[in-house]
């Protein structure tokens, strides 16, 4: 009894052929008991034949060579080697006189025909592996070509056959996309982010969170912004199927993932976030915390490496709300033109002798009116003397009102001066939500462009600035004697009292008074009043 290796091999490739390692075993049991031999040891190899790489087929070529059986029982031709330089190797070992038998083949390896016949099989089998190979790439690169994944779906995405596009899942897509949102914010880690998935809903095969490899994978896949991506041929094809998410965000979880490995980012309702754009895209500016600064950055890809600290934001800030610069002596300027312009309204106006002048003029329509009716003037002179008439009375009942405004501009003016000269100290202290309220009423056109921050002052802060530049204290003093205002100065405050009237300048004012009532307030209190001194 002649006693041989028996040599099994399955592929990994899934070709139908269904010859299982134990089939096989069965077949070289079935000819060995046949033909006299004794298997004296299995060597199974579970690899494509594709590659020459084999280690167990080389270690059993080894044993063979040192003489450790007397020959090899192999299933068939096409099982024994798929490439040339394997198959020479095996006629090697058959002109070393070890003999080599095929469970499956009739021929006689030794005889000159048999070696001839299974020559040809080798040849047709490699030839038949070649073409599947090229006909399969074929069939993927046309399909890949048509814009269709011939692939299982990434996650996300379902599979409908073949043929088919892939379309949006339902109920994973949404979380796919929550997932590059969520990343792209910068304020997960791929460990927490695992996490908060499974909480929403996406979870692995197992059921618990993705695995960290999986959530890598999928954040790094192109297939969602639509386009498909064959790694390992370094190819690149337009998909037919939907994108779940755009360009955009793919490129800020890239950013994310190149830029922040390992660096710790908090949740944080950072003071600045939303009112900085970035200078060369106008996006948002984002916050991030880092090392006990707060941090604001452009994510979009296309900008330069825009990020700016907090600090340079808020010292651009105060220095546009300090913008108006009023000393104590300029308000007492600016009040005392104000009260010379309000008496100067008043200095015409008595209200006994309004009401007076008024009761006149009702009186002498009512005669006009009964002249009218007696006929003793015509009717174009009853309407020319009641338009007169009516055009005194509207003159007058105005002066009253004007009386009444000029007080309520007055007050109106010196809360004004007040809260301008006390912007910054308002500033300082406000609560946060505070701090950006005042930034938005006071400020605008905010940026940064590298390292420069751009804040410009509010339309009405501008406004407020020339008004009170142009009424200077020496406008002041040389008016002091005289009644009226000179026209320079009545409209300086004119508008003035415009601008504290106006909406902007109430809600500020209202968050001025706010401020007294807490804890902050009050130390804004105590200070306001040692700056009045
Ligand atoms: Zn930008």
């Amino acid at each position: 009894m002649k006693q041989c290796f028996g040599y099994v091999r399955v592929s990994t490739q899934k070709q139908g052929e269904g010859v299982s390692l134990e089939a096989q075993r069965d077949a070289i049991l079935r000819f060995a008991g046949r033909n006299d031999i004794t298997v004296i040891r299995w060597f199974e190899e579970q690899q494509t034949a594709a590659k020459s790489g084999r280690p167990v087929f080389d270690a059993m070529l080894k044993d063979l060579r040192a003489g450790k059986a007397a020959g090899v029982v192999m299933h068939k031709i096409d099982r024994s080697a798929r490439n040339f330089f394997d198959w020479a190797r095996i006629g090697d070992l058959a002109d070393r006189g070890i003999d080599v038998h095929f469970a499956t083949e009739s021929f006689d390896f030794r005889s000159r025909g048999g070696r001839l016949t299974a020559n040809i099989q080798m040849a047709v089998a490699e030839d038949y592996v070649r073409n599947l190979r090229s006909e399969i790439k074929k069939g993927q690169r046309g399909l890949l070509e048509r814009g269709y994944y011939p692939f299982s779906a990434p996650i996300g995405y379902s599979n409908n056959g073949k043929g088919e596009l892939k379309t949006i899942d339902p109920i994973s897509g949404p979380l796919v996309r929550q997932a590059f949102e969520l990343y792209a914010s910068g304020q997960y880690s791929l460990h927490s982010l695992r996490h908060e998935l499974a909480r929403r809903g996406l979870r692995g095969a197992s059921g618990g969170p993705l695995s960290k490899g999986c959530l890598e994978r999928f954040l790094a896949n192109p297939f969602y912004t639509g386009t498909i991506r064959i790694r390992r041929a370094g190819e690149v094809y337009a998909g037919g199927h939907e994108p779940l998410i755009d360009a955009e965000l793919f490129e800020r979880v890239a950013l994310v993932r190149s830029g922040k490995s390992g660096k710790k980012v908090t949740r944080h309702n950072h003071l600045f976030r939303g009112l900085f754009a970035c200078g060369s895209c106008g996006r948002a500016m984002i916050p991030e915390r880092q090392k006990g600064h707060v941090y604001y950055r452009c994510h979009v890809p296309a900008c330069p490496r825009n990020c700016i600290r907090e600090e340079p934001l808020d010292s651009a800030v105060r220095q546009v709300l300090q913008a108006v610069r009023l000393c104590d002596e300029s308000i007492t300027a600016i009040d005392q033109l104000a009260k010379k312009w309000s008496r100067a309204g008043a200095r015409s106006y008595d209200a006994k002798t309004a009401s007076m002048r008024l009761a006149k003029v009702n009186e002498r329509i009512e005669k006009l009116e009964d002249a009218a009716i007696e006929q003793i003037i015509d009717k174009a002179t009853f309407m020319a003397r009641k338009e007169k008439l009516l055009l005194e009375k509207t003159a007058i009942e105005q002066e009253t009102a004007d009386q009444d405004r000029f007080g309520r501009d007055m007050d109106a003016i010196g809360r004004f001066l007040e809260l301008l000269k006390n912007l910054v100290v308002h500033y300082d202290y406000a609560d946060p939500m505070g701090k950006r309220e005042i930034i938005e009423i006071g400020t605008s056109n905010r940026s940064v462009m590298a390292k420069n921050v751009s804040v410009e002052p509010a339309n009405w802060l501008v406004r407020a600035e020339e008004a009170v530049a142009g009424l200077s204290c020496a406008d002041a003093r040389t008016t002091s004697r005289i009644w009226r205002l000179s026209k320079h100065s009545e409209q300086r405050i004119q508008e003035l009292a415009a601008l504290a009237r106006s909406s902007e300048v109430e809600r500020l004012h209202q968050r001025f008074m706010d401020g007294y009532k807490n804890a902050a307030g009050t130390r804004l209190h105590d200070r306001i009043d040692r700056n009045a001194l």
